[in-house]
């Protein structure tokens, strides 16, 4: 069996990974503040942890991924409260929203989804824990906060000086009860805003609301156990939100959290940080209406590696979108009638195992996709000119298309519309779009007869886990 190799960001070195029962990766990935879609950047992390998740499958292990849905903090009661909603009304469709995006993007469903205010019981329990073993504490205005000058390993992911970070911090005016400027709150007191829009909760320590960091640590030890195998996030998250999972976990269990920790490095329009703050608002939606394929969007993140910075723009796109237009010939090339009945040579047999080998070696060393994809596209060349010659064995064939299928099942990269007939699959997703509309509207009329449409057309639906899948029946 091949060793497989990730940078771990903790060690600040490429080390062999392997999962601590040697089966199943237990696995745990920040998920989106549903307050507004989510923006491209946040994708390119869930397409990262998405070829983690294939990557590990192809190696041979089961993973069991969780990521949480962030459904309370300030930004959503905001917006609630502006809008004269709750919580829960505001996040709804936006997590219907995410879904959507997640599958158009082709981004393989979680084990779990769960939402951080389904899992109030088990913060609390863990706050408890935290106050008994005196690392957290109430204050004056109510909140309860971590004490990170009582966790002498605070910093030791984000490798930041701890007197700095106790010293040097800005002191913001409403946080004097606080022991120490930089300790963060587990529970946040509850303000009339938190009552008026259902984000409030009974408590040992009065009426309040979790802190988001708290929400991790709660639901990722509840969800998979006390020692994660892997815990993966953008590289943005790892001070302070990583660097206080770990404090509040580490102190309350006395075990190491995440055994390995993994963060992909930003999306970057002409040179700056990708996020709405700045003004670049690129959603999928936006990739959608601008034509872009999902296949190609995919192509254009795997294309550099996760650990470095990547650039968006439209001649990439552009690249990325002739690049998979051949990975899609090729598919389409290798399953026609004509070339089964014609056969292979030795050539095309030997050139999908050379393929396989280097995607592999790639792939387990620390998710080098863009060297996976050189070793696609040679493979596609050679394949090409393999299936230029006289075959006839049928067999070299059935290797090449079970080869790229192997390859493909990772990075996913074959247009939607060499799997079936183009004309019918953009009619199928159009109506499959109005469906999701009217299911965010929850207008389950028009979605019940969106529904009857289609099956009048032969396409099977079937709704599970927040996702739509369809086929033709
Ligand atoms: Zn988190």
């Amino acid at each position: 069996m091949s060793d497989f190799r990730l940078y771990n960001t903790l060690t600040r070195q490429v080390e062999s990974f392997a999962p601590a029962d040697g089966r199943v990766v237990r696995m745990y990935t920040c998920g989106p503040t549903v307050y507004n879609p989510a923006h491209l950047g946040n994708f390119r992390t869930f397409l990262f942890e998405d070829l983690m998740r294939r990557a590990l499958a192809l190696r041979g292990w089961s993973v069991h991924q969780v990521m949480n849905l962030t459904d309370v903090d300030d930004k959503i009661i905001k917006r609630a409260q502006e809008q004269g909603r709750t919580i829960t009304e505001v996040t709804e469709p936006v997590i219907e929203i995410f879904h959507r995006d997640r599958e158009f993007l082709r981004i393989q469903q979680a084990e779990a989804y769960p939402k951080a205010t389904a899992f109030i019981p088990e913060m609390l329990a863990l706050v408890g824990t935290l106050v008994e073993r005196g690392v957290a504490y109430q204050a004056d205005d109510g909140s309860v906060y971590f004490a990170i000058a009582r966790f002498p390993s605070y910093g030791k992911l984000s490798r930041l000086d701890t007197r700095e970070i106790r010293s040097g911090a800005r002191v913001l005016q409403d946080e004097y009860t606080k022991e120490n400027a930089q300790d963060f709150a587990l529970w946040k007191a509850a303000k009339p805003e938190d009552e008026a829009t259902g984000a409030a909760w009974d408590s040992p320590w009065g009426r309040g609301r979790p802190g988001w960091h708290l929400e991790c640590s709660a639901m990722a030890m509840q969800l998979l156990g006390e020692t994660l195998d892997l815990h993966c996030g953008g590289i943005d998250l790892i001070f302070p939100h990583h660097e206080d999972e770990i404090a509040q976990s580490e102190a309350a269990t006395g075990k190491t959290f995440a055994r390995v920790w993994s963060h992909g490095a930003f999306l970057l329009t002409d040179g700056s940080k990708m996020a709405k703050r700045v003004g670049n608002v690129f959603t999928v939606e936006g990739l959608r209406e601008a034509g872009i394929s999902a296949a190609a969007v995919r192509h254009f993140v795997y294309n550099t590696h996760y650990r470095k910075e990547l650039n968006l723009s439209d001649q990439a796109l552009e690249a990325s979108t002739e690049a998979v237009r051949r990975v899609g010939e090729f598919a389409r090339r290798l399953r026609d009638p004509a070339t089964l009945e014609r056969g292979g040579t030795a050539g095309l047999a030997h050139a999908a195992d050379e393929a396989l080998g280097l995607v592999r070696d790639a792939l387990f060393d620390d998710l080098n996709a863009p060297e996976a994809l050189a070793a696609l596209f040679d493979f596609i060349r050679k394949g090409n000119a393999e299936l230029d010659r006289k075959g006839g064995d049928r067999a070299s064939v059935d290797r090449a298309i079970e080869v790229f299928e192997r390859i493909d099942g990772v990075l996913d990269i074959v247009p939607l519309a060499v799997a079936a007939d183009a004309e019918l699959v953009r009619w199928i997703e159009e109506r499959l779009t109005s469906r999701r509309e009217a299911r965010i509207r929850r207008d389950f009329v028009e979605s019940d007869r969106i529904r009857d449409e289609l099956a009048a057309r032969g396409v099977v639906l079937e709704d599970g886990g927040g996702s739509t899948r369809w086929k033709l029946g």
